[in-house]
């Protein structure tokens, strides 16, 4: 059993200061497999206290010192990608060939793109021809507590230490105590690369402990949360009295609207897009809109693929789906699935219970629901699993409506050979992204939602400017 009880803080690893054990289940064989502490609120202000008398000199570096350590930070994470890899296998039970070809790369990804964003980020920019004395500047917005979960634990962890970094902040990072191990090697990989003691602090805790402390603390001036949104709300509250900035990256019920002219290969892609990662992703396309010409067809492709689908052990090589996280993320699942059954949607793949042949680990079998309404509980909550449940519509306006009535505001799916009504389509939807015929977003694209969603956006500049404040400066000099 790893035993990872010490937090990262001023540069070097110490003990908690009171001991609190929380034990870290390998969800494929619900066994502890590494041990943590809890932090306390005298760990939190230990790690915020760094950050804050590390943050004078660190928001005083030039551009290209904090490019130089981003980039070795990449190079680090890199030469140590298989025991990366490895440790988000083991704690969320990720396939390991998922882990190395998606999970591990996601964080390469964002680092390589806020480099190059920050390459040509302009600190100071004009406010226009008709001011020539005026200057908006984009500085640092301090100290920040970043608050992230366990399904895509280095997307979320570079998704925000990077931009912290980069624009001149210094940071406490709380990851997901479901799902620690990753981020403890990634403070590990922040020392190796030389970061300066203080600038980068990591503290592991619950949201009721360390998360609760970082949110209502006044020497934080930004939370920086990827979660439920649940948890969004509960921090917006508690950050409230301290007015700090929060930004929010919340949960997400993603219509993938197929119309009659779709390609022939967009069911498939859509029902396998849902199950990846085991469903747990939350821009998962779990509402499949489907239109009545081809709605029998496409319930049958949704179901084979469902079928197709093999679970096995993360520690095995191949394209295979691994459990879900956690006991509590599986009864929820197992409930929902239920539910879906008693509301008196068409069950054509999966069900309860585990896939035959795994008595032990969350695994979940996936499953798909035809004729499901709108207005049922499986349309409308966020499952995190894979439980696809596909929806008829008529008209183009009748699927915009349907797509656009949710809590949520995540990231929306289009499948059309018309361009045009692609287009139009895109316009309408109410969502921070929308994904058309499986064309992913390029590098620099702003991830983040509406609504229920959040409000944040993160990658890229936009993910740049999120830690920046905004100072207008008017009766500026050209000197310099
Ligand atoms: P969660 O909200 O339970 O926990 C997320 C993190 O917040 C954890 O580190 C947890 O300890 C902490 N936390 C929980 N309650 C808190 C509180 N009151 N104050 C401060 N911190 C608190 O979510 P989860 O189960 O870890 O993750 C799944 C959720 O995350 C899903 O809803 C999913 O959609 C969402 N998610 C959103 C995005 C996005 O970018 N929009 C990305 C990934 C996951």
């Amino acid at each position: 059993m790893l035993e990872k009880r010490e937090f990262y803080i001023g540069g070097e690893w110490v003990a908690p200061a009171v001991p609190n054990d929380l034990a870290v289940i390998d969800p494929s064989t619900e066994d502890p497999c590494a041990v943590i502490s809890l932090g306390s609120a005298a760990d939190t202000d230990r790690a915020v206290a760094s950050a804050r008398s590390a943050f004078p000199s660190w928001a005083a570096t030039r551009r290209e010192e904090r490019i130089a350590l981003a980039k070795r930070i990449l190079e680090v994470y890199e030469s140590l990608s298989d025991e990366m890899a490895e440790a988000i296998s083991l704690e969320m039970g990720a396939p390991i060939d998922l882990s190395k070809t998606q999970q591990v790369p996601s964080g390469t990804w964002h680092i390589n793109n806020f480099i190059r964003a920050m390459e040509e980020f302009e600190f100071e920019r004009r406010l226009g021809s008709h001011a020539p004395n005026d200057r908006i500047l984009y500085e640092p917005v301090g100290v920040c507590g970043l608050i992230t979960p366990w399904n895509w634990p280095m997307n979320q962890v570079t998704l925000k230490v990077i931009p912290a970094l980069l624009t001149g902040c210094t940071m406490v990072l709380k990851p997901s105590e479901i799902a620690p191990l990753s981020s403890l090697l990634f403070a590990q990989i922040m020392h190796e690369a030389g970061t300066p003691a203080g600038v980068f602090n990591l503290v592991n805790g619950d949201g009721a402990g360390v998360g609760t402390h970082l949110s209502g603390h006044t020497d934080v001036q930004m939370i920086s949360f990827t979660g439920s949104t649940r948890a969004g709300v509960a921090i917006s509250k508690n950050a409230a009295d301290t007015l700090k900035r929060v930004h929010l990256e919340l949960g997400g019920k993603g219509a993938n609207i197929v119309f009659a002219d779709a390609d022939e290969k967009a069911v498939k892609r859509g029902a396998l897009h849902c199950f990846n990662n085991t469903g747990q992703s939350c821009n998962a396309p779990t509402r499949m809109l489907v239109q009545r010409q081809i709605y029998d067809q496409a319930v049958e492709t949704a179901a084979a693929t469902a079928d197709m689908v093999h679970s096995a052990s993360p520690r095995e090589p191949g394209r295979h789906m691994g459990p879900v996280v956690s006991q509590v993320q599986f009864d929820k699942i197992q409930a929902l699935i239920q539910k879906g059954i008693d509301e008196g949607a068409r069950l054509v793949a999966g069900g309860t219970g585990r896939p035959e042949g795994l008595n032990r680990g969350y695994y979940v079998r996936p499953t798909v629901f035809a004729d499901v309404s709108n207005s049922m509980t499986i349309a409308r909550e966020e499952i995190f699993g894979p439980v696809l449940s596909i929806i008829p519509f008529e008209t183009e306006e009748e699927a915009i409506g349907i797509a656009n009535d949710t809590p949520y505001g995540l990231t929306n799916y289009v499948q059309s050979q018309d361009g045009a009504k692609c287009n139009r389509v895109a316009r309408q939807l109410r969502s921070g992204m929308v994904e058309m015929n499986g064309a992913p977003r390029s590098a620099g694209s702003p991830f983040g939602g509406m609504k229920a969603s959040g409000n944040g956006r993160e990658g890229g500049v936009w993910g740049l400017e999120d830690f920046c404040e905004v100072k207008a400066v008017s009766g500026w000099h050209e000197a310099p």
